[in-house]
């Protein structure tokens, strides 16, 4: 099937180079195509099925919802939405004491830019070059990659700072000590699709004292890496440091619906109780992707999931430093469930990875831009089906290799 023949666009691709996949049905750590081809999901889809397919205690809490409550409004009560921001407050560091729902990732981090400005009343914000933070335009904006520059101009006031995550202090600090005006910084905890790149906790800590001195809300976005993705509930738990607010999106519902979030502190959420809070959406708060949202959080508890990542690190990782014995596999840099590997492969190369998984029968992200294959299985994966399906990635890359010589 080609791009061309249906009547609906595929994202961030030209519709000539765009790479249908037709799916119809998942179990487990797999999905399936309508010809019955099973694909081991080693990219968790677009990073958001942590609980893997086919999770029947989600579905279930869906339909339900679906039957008692489906519609509402912004400012309906109703008991599954305060339970979930109850459950979200409860998990976030002490001191958070509201919850913000958006659609997905992109509009928790609009929100939060927003509600920076409200609150600081200046219009200035820093983020990094190898960041995305969502597709719509603030959030576009905010993006350091490739997605911001197609969109451009992008919101005035927003900088970019190409920094070295590995340093003991954030380049963000001393641009900080120049610029003024600056109401926000906003950093992925652990970057993701750029290239999966771990902080050293003196380089959060030396970001959070550098916003604190300077006035400027600190943000992780944990809408790639939050709910267990890292090994704990939220990526930043890692280095100790918290933030002012947290975006939170994709696995917030393991998938199963649609929902976003923005965690916010009570320093800061005290400004709106005599300000008007600005902003609203009309689906803020759909009863089914909250519905998804508390299966997903009682099922990554039930099942020990977190806990799952933070074990099944080290097989990842093994298995990874195992790849090194081949010319073009370089570094890789792992945490829980998320690993990003650097591939010395020419672009032609790159592009002719995802069809080589693909017939071995595996789903994983393959990255051109910063040149790093990115796995993201669901929490819930086999060690048995991990192995298996590294040892395919491996192939494919040999084979790809291979072609290059
Ligand atoms: N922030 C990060 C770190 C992301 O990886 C993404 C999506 O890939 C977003 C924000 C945007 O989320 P959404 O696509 O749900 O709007």
């Amino acid at each position: 099937m080609s791009a061309h023949e249906l009547p609906f666009f595929f994202t961030w691709s030209a519709q000539n180079d765009a790479f249908p996949v037709e799916i119809s049905a998942g179990f487990g750590s797999y999905f399936e195509t309508p010809e019955g081809l099973r694909i081991l999901d080693l990219g968790s889809l677009t990073y958001q099925a942590n609980a893997g397919h086919g999770n029947q205690r989600i579905i279930e809490a869906v339909k339900n919802q679906a039957d008692r409550l489906c519609l509402s409004m912004p400012s309906a009560v109703y008991p599954e939405k305060v339970e979930l921001a109850e459950r979200l407050l409860e998990i976030a560091p002490p001191g958070y004491s509201k919850v913000f729902f958006t659609l997905g990732g992109s509009d928790a981090n609009e929100t939060a830019l927003k509600i920076a400005r409200m609150v600081t009343g200046r219009f200035k914000a820093i983020a990094r070059y190898r960041s995305y933070h969502g597709a719509t335009m603030g959030a576009a904006s905010l993006s350091g990659d490739w997605r911001r520059v197609a969109v451009e101009p992008g919101l005035p006031g927003v900088l970019h700072v190409l920094d070295d995550m590995s340093q003991s202090r954030s380049r963000i600090a001393d641009v900080l000590d120049y610029e003024g005006n600056v109401g926000a910084v906003f950093v992925e905890s652990v970057v993701g699709a750029n290239g999966v790149l771990i902080p050293t906790p003196e380089y959060m800590r030396s970001l959070r004292n550098a916003c604190d001195a300077h006035g400027a809300l600190l943000v992780f976005d944990e809408v790639l890496v939050g709910f267990g993705r890292t090994g704990s509930w939220f990526a930043f738990e890692h280095f100790e440091v918290a933030p002012d607010m947290i975006t939170c999106g994709k696995a917030l519902t393991a998938g199963y619906g649609v929902l976003g979030a923005v965690l916010v502190h009570k320093r800061v959420a005290s400004h709106f109780e005599s300000n008007v809070l600005a902003s609203g959406l009309t689906h803020y708060a759909h009863p089914l992707g909250v519905a998804a949202a508390l299966a997903a959080l009682k099922v990554y508890e039930e099942d020990g999931l977190i806990e799952r990542a933070a074990e099944l690190e080290p097989s990842l990782r093994d298995a990874l430093i195992e790849w090194r014995a081949l010319e073009t596999v370089g570094e890789s840099r792992v945490l829980g469930l998320l690993s990003g590997t650097e591939l010395h492969l020419s672009q032609k190369a790159f592009r002719r990875l995802p069809e080589a998984l693909w017939r071995r029968g595996v789903h994983a992200h393959v990255k051109p831009g910063p040149g790093v294959l990115v796995l993201s299985p669901p929490l819930s994966i086999e060690l048995e089906e991990l192995q298996e399906g590294l040892a395919k990635v491996r192939e494919a890359i040999e084979e790809v290799s291979k072609e290059e010589a």
